[in-house]
């Protein structure tokens, strides 16, 4: 699965005008890689992952999610799609703190359609996945930072998302966590086809990326 982004403009109201956080934006990541986007604080990356994730429509430019584009649809149909195939992990982790790390996973799989294996299983699994196998009972304030952000990147992957769209997510994390984050985001990346894009203002780590783009100011280069 890829995700194409075609000439996409996305601007804000600013006072009497608008401010342009996406010029013209253009990009591809296929299926099975991971693109990052750097780029200073404000020039548009947070953006662009919200355009992608269809929480925010462009003014002009097409987004192609799994095949579909995005334009055309209902709200419903962008609530579907983004149920469906996209996986997005917020910079800040956003953990429920009543619930332990596995069923923060588990609560994923009652907001899709329903489960192709028992939520449980596949919440425990993916836990593995991200090295927290043995905290899955563990509630946030139980866990460290890194281990909340690997949680949070497991619950993204809970409904096999074609498409994972990550903001920041070693911005909390000293060099080595960051390190071992972004190692586990390519394995999960190649191991599970996904067409990954990872948005940092943090120029560390960018070896372990098959691509990186360079944001300034709403322009992609
Ligand atoms: P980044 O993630 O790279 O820090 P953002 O995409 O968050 O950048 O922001 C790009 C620009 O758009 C900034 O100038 C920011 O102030 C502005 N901006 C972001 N979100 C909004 C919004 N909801 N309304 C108005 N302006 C916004
Ligand atoms: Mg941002």
């Amino acid at each position: 699965m890829t995700l194409t982004l075609v000439d996409v403009t996305l601007t804000y109201p600013d006072g009497d005008g608008r401010l342009t956080a996406l010029d013209q934006v253009s990009l591809d990541v296929p299926g099975g890689s991971l693109a990052a986007v750097v780029g200073p604080s404000g020039s548009g990356k947070s953006s662009l992952l919200a355009v992608a994730a269809t929480l925010v429509t462009p003014d002009s430019g097409k987004t192609v999610v799994a095949g579909t584009e995005t334009a055309g649809l209902s709200a419903a149909d962008k609530a579907a799609l983004r149920r469906e195939h996209i996986g997005i992990v917020f910079q800040q982790p956003n953990l429920l703190p009543s619930l332990t790390a596995a069923e923060q996973l588990q609560v994923m799989a009652h907001l899709s359609r329903g489960p192709v294996r028992p939520a449980r299983a596949r919440a425990l699994e993916l836990l593995d996945a991200v090295g927290l196998a043995d905290k899955a009972d563990r509630r946030p304030h139980q866990l460290s930072g890194g281990q909340r952000q690997r949680v949070n990147i497991a619950r993204a992957l809970m409904n096999e998302p074609s498409l994972l769209l990550v903001d920041e997510p070693t911005s909390a994390l000293d060099h080595e966590r960051g390190a071992a984050v972004l190692d586990l985001l390519a394995t999960l990346t190649r191991e599970r086809s996904t067409a990954t894009v990872l948005v940092t203002h943090d120029r560390a780590h960018l070896e372990r990326m098959d691509r990186v783009a360079v944001m300034r100011d709403g322009r992609l280069t």
